[in-house]
């Protein structure tokens, strides 16, 4: 009998609107719902009326129940893997099977939908054209200060998410290390009480010290500026050659070269060291 097909499906983020035509149809069509929280898919199910057997993928069982999903696919059953909001594999368990699907040979599929970071990426309103997805943010104070302070030369839009009982810790530390950088943050994405708020991170956490802190959040930071190339004068070829000499060059080759990547002569480099002697 021919392996059987893993469906990765998202599904709504919230808005139970947001789910695709296709996924319905599969959910519909396969022989399993795979799924982090049976009770929340299952109420997924009954609102769009699919009767389906459903079994429990999620972060702590992963390991063993990978290898019974895995051999029910090799038995010709077709799965649907889905998560308790948007793209199984993002932040949600999806990764490892997606691993076993491509050791053993088995076809897997993935069906768009719903994902928080790219609907709050694109709400956010920032630079949009290079972005980076950093997933959840430490918990520890120390590690999550290292962490941003890692991240401080990034230039790409950045994207985490975050829970609301750590947003306030996390904002702190944001202003800390960014005080001058803009941000978002998306609240309740494609839910009744949707909000996004933009500013610098001391902004938005007074926004949310007065409003109060629910929900579930994506954060969003603008990347550091770029840094600006270094001016490339007679002082920097002069510097560059003498770094050259020390590494060993010959003087002659040293001018030569650092003379080339300033973009400026030889000669001029030779003769400003000589009189500069
Ligand atoms: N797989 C999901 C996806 O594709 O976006 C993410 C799952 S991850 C376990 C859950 C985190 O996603 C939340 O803590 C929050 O940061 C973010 N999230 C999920 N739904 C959201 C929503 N409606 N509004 C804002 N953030 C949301």
């Amino acid at each position: 009998m021919p392996y059987g097909t893993l469906y990765l499906c998202a599904t709504p983020i919230g808005n139970l609107q947001d789910i695709t035509l296709r996924v319905l149809e599969t959910l519909k069509t396969v022989d399993l719902v795979a799924c982090e929280d049976t009770r929340k898919t299952l109420q997924l199910l009954n609102h769009f009326e699919i009767s389906k057997p459903v079994t429990s993928y999620y972060e702590h069982n992963k390991m063993t129940k990978g290898d019974v999903i895995i051999q029910q696919l090799k038995d010709g059953k077709n799965i649907a893997l889905v998560s308790d909001a948007g793209m199984p594999g993002i932040s949600d368990p999806g990764y490892d099977l997606v691993q076993q699907c491509l050791a053993e040979e088995i076809p897997f599929t993935v069906l768009p939908g719903a994902v928080a970071a790219i609907t709050g990426l694109v709400l956010s309103g920032l630079p949009t054209d290079r972005f980076t997805f950093e997933g959840f943010i430490p918990r520890q104070k120390k590690e999550r200060l290292q962490y941003f302070q890692n991240l401080a030369q990034e230039e790409r839009t950045m994207i985490f998410y975050e829970s609301p009982h750590r947003l306030k810790d996390t904002l702190e530390t944001m202003a800390e290390v960014f005080p001058d950088r803009t941000m978002a943050a998306a609240r309740e994405l494609t839910k009744k009480f949707e909000e996004i708020v933009r500013g610098t991170p001391s902004e938005v956490l007074a926004h949310f010290e007065a409003e109060g802190i629910r929900g579930e959040f994506v954060l969003l930071l603008h990347g550091a500026e770029p840094a600006l190339p270094e001016e490339r004068d007679i002082d920097w070829a002069v510097n560059r050659a003498a770094q050259l000499e020390a590494d060993g060059i010959s003087q002659k080759d040293a001018i030569k070269q650092a003379a080339k990547e300033a973009g400026l002569s030889k000669r001029d480099v030779y003769n400003f060291i000589v009189q500069n002697r």
